[in-house]
């Protein structure tokens, strides 16, 4: 694993050291309260046996972001590109060869003072741990059911939900505990003010297909900046789709479902890359999109993200560093 420290105010030497686990202090802040980012990617063996790592200089960016808002001393993008190449070369063995597998890559940093009062952290760590991952769907694209967040929410105007930090984790849990025991396998994030608009979906963001065009929330504090989410957008608009980046109501979506004009629907995330919704339980009533089955847009999304991922298609948006 990648380790790298900071302490007197800067950043020390970076060193590469085996896996294994740490010894902390009961009254590490971190434990107490939360403050620590994370990010996620993946590497993936190309047909010539490099390793492809999709979009590492926005992730270095997101880590920053996610940083600032929690108080947490930023590492700089050239020093993040690095360590996590530095660390997937010496690793490349762990690179799993089949389609649909990689490596994951987790960054995260943690404050490390030992201290129970509540003030921003003097020390900290970073780590970046890495693990070999199996297709994310084995039998194909599964259309996902899922249902509203009821009483719960993720996050608030001005709160941390754009920022990758422990605590929107943490808050999510019961509602998905809840939404599992009713037999949907994720939860549909409303808006904490009005319990109406669309933010998110368990812990990926989310995307339509209405007469044709796209829809996705727009950013705006509540919704994690997901590079997945980016990569559609981009793919989306090169296509020559018409994209909306729009607050989108739960009525909106139930309706355009049943009156046959929403056709997809689907959530995106570095695990699963496209994860089709199949089903949308709000207040009682369900409404089934595309019977079911992953639709046309979110298969074309889907095969040609993973197509550059793994080297198979041209990639015009220089989304993938080769080692
Ligand atoms: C990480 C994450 C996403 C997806 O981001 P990607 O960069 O596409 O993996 C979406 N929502 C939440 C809450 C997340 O934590």
């Amino acid at each position: 694993m990648f380790r790298m420290d900071y302490s007197h105010g800067k950043w020390n030497e970076p060193e590469i050291v085996p896996y294994g686990p740490i010894q902390v202090p009961p009254s590490l802040s971190t434990l107490h309260y939360g403050q620590t980012v994370f990010e996620g990617l993946k590497a993936f063996r190309n047909r010539n046996g490099g390793i492809n790592i999709f979009r590492l200089d926005k992730h270095a960016e997101r880590m920053k972001h996610s940083c600032e808002r929690v108080c947490i001393p930023t590492v700089d993008n050239e020093t993040f590109i690095e360590a996590v190449e530095t660390l997937v070369d010496q690793d490349r063995d762990w690179v799993p060869k089949a389609r649909g597998t990689a490596l994951y890559i987790r960054p995260l940093i943690f404050a490390t003072d030992s201290y129970i009062g509540v003030r921003v952290s003097e020390n900290y760590s970073f780590l970046i741990i890495t693990s070999p991952v199996a297709a994310y769907f084995k039998e194909g694209l599964n259309p996902v059911r899922l249902m509203t967040s009821g009483s719960f929410v993720r996050a608030c105007p001005g709160g941390l939900g754009e920022a990758k930090t422990a605590a929107n984790y943490a808050a999510s849990l019961l509602p998905q505990v809840e939404a599992n025991r009713k037999g949907y396998s994720q939860v549909i994030w409303l808006d904490a003010i009005e319990g109406k608009y669309i933010d998110e979906v368990g812990t990926m963001n989310i995307c339509f297909v209405k007469d044709g065009a796209l829809i996705t929330p727009p950013l705006g504090g509540t919704i994690l900046p997901g590079i997945t989410r980016d990569s559609v957008l981009q793919l989306a608009r090169h296509w020559g789709m018409t994209v909306e980046e729009r607050r989108i109501s739960i009525d909106e979506v139930m309706s355009s479902i049943e009156d046959g004009s929403m056709t997809e629907a689907f959530g995106t995330g570095t695990a699963a890359v496209i994860s089709p919704i199949g089903e949308i339980h709000h207040k009682g009533k369900s409404a089934i999109v595309n019977e079911g089955r992953i639709g046309p847009v979110s298969q074309k999304l889907y095969d040609t993200i993973t197509g550059i991922q793994y080297g198979e298609i041209e990639d015009p948006f220089g989304w993938v560093r080769t080692i």
